[in-house]
């Protein structure tokens, strides 16, 4: 909408006409009162105004304008005599677009001049449309992600609780069932039920103490005790205790690496056995594994643990150590809560060292590790 001001009727008619002519809805105020009256009501696209009005002029009127938020951005086009000075017609109004027609009023000239103003109010609108839109676009999204991090925080502490609760009832049964188990003869039947209770215990408690470290590890209380220890050993008690869990696999090792390393020995020890049960249980029908360790021509220490199992697809590989991931295709198949490579990656993080996997589908995966060995700055 247009607002023409005017005093005097006949320029109001004039201008109306050739204004709707074209097609442009307008509305009229015969004085700067009645017009600084309406602009408060109701937005304009563009108001023309007489700068010759008895009362207030069109110049005061411009300038009441430029002090209201509303409708300081309306342009505003001055109706002058001939021979008015253009400096004088941009005195008091600065923010909104401004321009001036001198009379007697050229039509063509009018017209241009108000096409090209309603063109920018309505740019003007749209821009303005679609940055409310972005705001609250971006304001929702900020809700969200708001939201999502209360859920993830909650879920955490759900996980922390759960474990540590969990923990404490289950460590008295595994306590109870292993004197069951040395109470009852070798050759007994039922001694095979409690191995088996004993079997399925010790992997209750190995998904709950990654649990607490997972939650650990979230929430930056995940320790380290570091001194140097011999590898070699550690490699060794690792293999050892997969192969009493597992005998019917044959697992070969290969390099003594008996080398000094210095580091968090019960941590470097579960990755290795992290890596060796994943070998285990990713391998239901070749039961091989190789462990190979020593001394890179780097100088670092470099242990791998080779299968020959389902082996990962290409595009899970990358995902492979991340929290919670599982090969989609094979997670009905093998039980597991997607959080042990999670955590032997944070403990060769937090050794200065490096991981990762190789892997072909159905011929079997390494994965391995290096860290630093002991040196003298290490001390
Ligand atoms: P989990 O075994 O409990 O699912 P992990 O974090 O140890 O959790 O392993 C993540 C995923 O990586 C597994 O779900 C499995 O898809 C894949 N994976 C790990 N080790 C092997 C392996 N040796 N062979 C094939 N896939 C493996």
């Amino acid at each position: 909408m247009i607002l023409i001001v005017d005093d005097k009727p006949e320029n109001i008619f004039s201008l109306k006409t050739i204004l709707e002519l074209h097609s442009f809805p307008t509305d009229t105020a015969s004085s700067g009162e009645e017009a600084l009256k309406k602009i408060l009501r109701q937005p304009y696209a563009l108001i023309i105004l007489d700068v010759q009005m008895p009362g207030m002029d069109g110049f005061e009127v411009a300038e009441a304008i430029s002090g209201y938020s509303k409708a300081r951005d309306i342009p505003i086009i001055f109706l002058s005599a001939v021979n008015t000075d253009k400096k004088f017609i941009t005195k008091g109004y600065s923010s909104g677009g401004m321009d001036y027609i001198t009379k007697p009023i050229d039509p063509d000239i009018l017209l241009l001049k108000v096409k090209t103003f309603y063109r920018l109010y309505e740019q003007n609108r749209e821009l303005n449309r679609i940055q409310a839109s972005l705001r609250s676009e971006i304001e929702f999204r900020k809700k969200v992600e708001g939201e999502l991090q209360e859920a993830v925080r909650k879920r955490d502490e759900f996980i922390s609780i759960a474990s540590h609760e969990l923990k404490t009832p289950l460590t008295t049964i595994k306590a109870y069932v292993q004197l069951l188990e040395r109470s009852i003869d070798a050759g007994e039947p039922t001694r095979l039920y409690v191995d088996r209770a004993l079997v399925q215990i010790r992997k209750l408690d190995n998904l709950i103490v990654d649990l607490l470290d997972l939650s650990k590890i979230e929430s930056g209380k995940l320790k380290f005790n570091k001194k140097p220890f011999d590898f070699g050993n550690t490699l060794t008690t690792a293999i050892e205790m997969i192969r009493q869990t597992y005998p019917d696999y044959r697992i070969t090792r290969k390099g003594a690496a008996d080398v000094e390393v210095y580091g968090d020995e019960m941590r470097i020890e579960q990755v290795i056995i992290n890596y060796l049960t994943n070998a285990v249980k990713y391998s239901p029908d070749r039961k091989e594994v190789d462990v190979d360790a020593g001394v890179r021509a780097d100088g670092r220490l470099f242990v791998q643990v080779r299968d020959y199992g389902i082996g990962i697809p290409k595009d899970h590989q990358e995902n492979i150590f991340s929290k919670f991931y599982r090969v989609e295709e094979s997670a009905n198949r093998f039980q597991g809560l997607g959080i042990g490579l999670y955590i032997c990656a944070e403990i060769i993080r937090r050794h200065e060292g490096e991981y990762g996997v190789e892997s072909e589908p159905g011929r079997g995966s390494a994965f391995y590790f290096s860290v630093p060995l002991k040196t003298e700055q290490t001390l």
